[in-house]
This record gives C-alpha cells, sequence and structure tokens, in this order.
C-alpha cells in the first residue's frame, strides 16, 4: 500500500485507510522512544482494523540528525511534509544553543498555526505518584500556543527599543518604566481566545465532559488575562449556548457543560485539593506552561506525559519530556509519554478505537510491573526492563 495525505475540509479530518503520516524520531533518546512506540502503533492499528488500515510512516529530519544530514536544523522539506500531510509525530528535539533558533518547536508551532498545546493529564494505576489519591485528576489542558509575553516581542534592558518604548510609555501614556529595564510585551486577542476556547468546549463535547474552567490573572492584568476571561464566556454563549452554561445557572435541559473561570494561583491549589471536580481547562499560554507540568507531575511525571499542537487542519503531536540524552542509545528509557501522544493523534483523526487499545495495553504493562527505570524504581515488587521490552509489553496488552 503506498499511502496516501490526510485531507482537512469543514467537516474535519479525512483519513484514507492508509495515511501518511511523517514522524521525527528526535534526538538523545528519541530513536530508541520512537523504534518502540511505532512498533505499538502498527500493533494497534492492526489489531483494531483486522489489517484493513495501516500507516506509512515517512521520516522527516529535523534537530541534530537534520543538522548532521543537511547543515540545517529544521530544513524546509520538514515543514513542506508536514504541511502536506498535515498530521505529524515528534520525538523530543535539542534545542540548539547559540544559534538564530530560539526553538524547533516553538518554530514548528508558528509555522503551522498550531494554536492549541492540548495536555491529558491523568493517572494510571501502578505509576508512582507524590499524591495520595493521584486517580482523583483527570484533566485535559487546552493551553494557547501563540500569544502572550511567549510571542517573542521583547527588547533588551539598554537597547535602543527599549529607550525608544519607555519614552512613548512615558510621554504618550504616562507610565514610567525603570531606566535599566528589559521590556516585553504581552499581546492577547479576542480572535486567539476564541479559536482556544471553542477549540476546548468541542472536545468537551465530543468526549461528553462535564466543566470548562477558564484559568486566567484577570484580577490583576485585567485587560489582557481578564479579557481572556471574557471573551472565553462570550464565545461559549455565543457559540455553544445549548450545550454550556455559566456556573451558579444550571438547570437548563441540554446544557451539560459547566462554563467557569479560576484564578491561576487558585486553580495550582485547586488541582492539588480538589482535582475531581475539574476536566477540561482553557487557559493562556504562560499558564498553560506552568500548569501542564505541575499536573504531569502530579500523575507521575514527564515520562508519561503526552502532548498534542493542534490547529485547524494542521497537528504535531509530541511528548512532553526533552531529550533525556544521558541515557540516548541504551534502550532504558520510558516512551510511554510519545506512545500516548500516538493514542492522542489516533482519537484526534477518529480512530478511537486504535487509541483505546494503546491506553488498555499501556495499563496492562503497568499491572504487570514489567516497566522502566524511573517507575521500576519507586514501584514495590516492580522488574525494570528496557524500552523495547517494555513496548513489548504494551503489545501484548493491546486487546
Ligand atoms: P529532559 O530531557 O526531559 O530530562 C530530564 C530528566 O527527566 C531526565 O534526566 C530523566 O530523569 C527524566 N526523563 C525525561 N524523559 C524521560 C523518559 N522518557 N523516561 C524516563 N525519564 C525521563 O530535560 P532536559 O535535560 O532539561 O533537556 C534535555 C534536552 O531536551 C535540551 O536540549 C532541551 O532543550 C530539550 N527539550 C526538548 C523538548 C521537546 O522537544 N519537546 C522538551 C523539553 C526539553 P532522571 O535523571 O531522574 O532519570
Amino acid at each position: 500500500m503506498s499511502g496516501s495525505p490526510i485531507g482537512y475540509g469543514p467537516a474535519g479530518w479525512q483519513v484514507p485507510d492508509a495515511p501518511i503520516i511523517p514522524f521525527i524520531e528526535g534526538d538523545g533518546t528519541g530513536p530508541d522512544i520512537w523504534r518502540a512506540s511505532q512498533r505499538v502503533f502498527d500493533a494497534a492499528v492492526h489489531q483494531a482494523s483486522g489489517g484493513r488500515r495501516r500507516i506509512v510512516w515517512r521520516e522527516v529530519l529535523a534537530g541534530e540528525k537534520a543538522f548532521r544530514q543537511t547543515g540545517s536544523w529544521l530544513p524546509d522539506e520538514t515543514v513542506d511534509a508536514i504541511r502536506t500531510h498535515r498530521v505529524a509525530i515528534k520525538g523530543p528535539l535539542t534545542t540548539p544553543v547559540g544559534t538564530g533558533i530560539r526553538s524547533l518547536n516553538v518554530t514548528l508551532r508558528k509555522l503551522l498555526d498550531l494554536y492549541a498545546c492540548i495536555r491529558p493529564c491523568r493517572h494510571y494505576p501502578g505509576v508512582p505518584s507524590p499524591m495520595k489519591a493521584p486517580e482523583k485528576l483527570d484533566v485535559v489542558i487546552f493551553r494557547e500556543n501563540t500569544e502572550d509575553v511567549y510571542a517573542g516581542i521583547e527588547f533588551a534592558a539598554g537597547s535602543p527599543e527599549a529607550a525608544r518604548l519607555r519614552e512613548v510609555l512615558q510621554g504618550e501614556f504616562g507610565k514610567s518604566v525603570r531606566e535599566d529595564s528589559a521590556i516585553g510585551i504581552k499581546p492577547m486577542s479576542r480572535f486567539g481566545t476564541e479559536r482556544l476556547v471553542r477549540k476546548a468546549i468541542r472536545y468537551a463535547e465530543a468526549h461528553g465532559l462535564p466543566s470548562v474552567t477558564l484559568v486566567h490573572k484577570g484580577n490583576i492584568m485585567k485587560f489582557t488575562e481578564g479579557a481572556f476571561r471574557d471573551w472565553g464566556y462570550e464565545v461559549a454563549a455565543r457559540e455553544f449556548g445549548g450545550t454550556t452554561y455559566r456556573e451558579g445557572e444550571e438547570g437548563r435541559p441540554g446544557a451539560s457543560i459547566r462554563m467557569q473561570d479560576r484564578i491561576a494561583d487558585a486553580m495550582f491549589q485547586q488541582l492539588m485539593l480538589r482535582p475531581d471536580e475539574y476536566s477540561v481547562l482553557a487557559m493562556p499560554n504562560l499558564n498553560g506552561d506552568y500548569m501542564s507540568d505541575a499536573a504531569a507531575a502530579q500523575v507521575g511525571g514527564l515520562g508519561m506525559a503526552p502532548g498534542g499542537n493542534v490547529g485547524d487542519g494542521y497537528a504535531v503531536f509530541e511528548a512532553t519530556h526533552g531529550t533525556a540524552p544521558k541515557y540516548a542509545g541504551l534502550d532504558k528509557v520510558n516512551p510511554c509519554a510519545v506512545i500516548l501522544s500516538g493514542a492522542m493523534m489516533f482519537e484526534e483523526l477518529g480512530w478511537e478505537d486504535v487509541g483505546r487499545r494503546i491506553i488498555a495495553g499501556v495499563r496492562g504493562a503497568l499491572e504487570a510491573k514489567l516497566v522502566t527505570y524511573d517507575i521500576a524504581r519507586q514501584l514495590p515488587g516492580a522488574t525494570e526492563v528496557s524500552t523495547s521490552t517494555f513496548a513489548d509489553q504494551i503489545i501484548q496488552h493491546l486487546g
């Protein structure tokens, strides 16, 4: 089967039986993890479809491997291939230090306008956690990916740009900024907020989830984070008036999704104290960066944390952790984050049966207590196995 690209139209993804999916294996431990993950994906797709469907994997280069072979950290052909095939999966990439590129991940997100960073955080039985009842946390975080202080508009202390901005702020708006300041800009738009919150509500609808919480610091930053909250409520009322209601206004028939908002610092406490009261969380970029790592830590750390960067018609799925270079080539690290990112990818494409099998496989391997070092060192009675043996265990439990 030669395969064909995934399409996208008004009704969403159009997925052929043999879609071509580009992959970036990643740096450091990336190749070990990718080898294991691809076997799991192929087995799950084969089992779920009785051999009718398969993935035609196409390797594309990025990171150190790309730099060695082409002299570029992110060759144009890679971006073109992802644009053509629309959905890709990647391992972790080294962030090159002292080059023009800030981060390959950020560059990919910008080029393809992958505006929603989606991170499900749920506990798998057996995974060590610092919490007393980690199974109570089961949330999906939608982090805005393109705006906020991460937009990259900042000027060094002492630069002519910072001096000019200070002048304008002082002269035209009467706002003084200390002379030796660096200055960063925090843009947040109605457009950027609404499309993020829209995606979060659609996700809650599709998965039958009970609430969407807007997480913000609008009490302090009224015109940016406060507007995020207001625009979020507005899009819910305007476009999802039938299925959503505002906290405190329960009771309307058919409205099953509670829209609520929380101040970000209080939300960090809530996630630890009353995590079972939350399901989908939507938030600006910086809040989302912190909160998704904190939530991942509650359910067992980065080795288990999947993610997806999704736009309209483009998506790149990736583990949350880095390249863990000290373990490169040792067939040692936990492949679950990439494997569960693959489960997210299949679910996004409408192959829920494949996603479910992968999750069942991970659960089964954990219950068998044959796990990689990071889990084995904290799980009484567990036996440490290699990345590839762990993948074998997952495949054995897919069904
Ligand atoms: P890291 O690679 O995530 O590793 C930090 C530690 O986390 C590891 O030493 C290991 O802990 C644990 N860990 C990470 N992945 C694991 C896995 N799959 N299984 C088990 N344990 C795992 O973070 P870093 O050392 O700060 O970053 C290394 C490189 O990765 C940098 O170049 C950074 O820029 C890049 N990075 C890339 C991405 C991305 O591509 N998405 C994300 C973050 C960082 P122990 O030492 O306790 O075993």
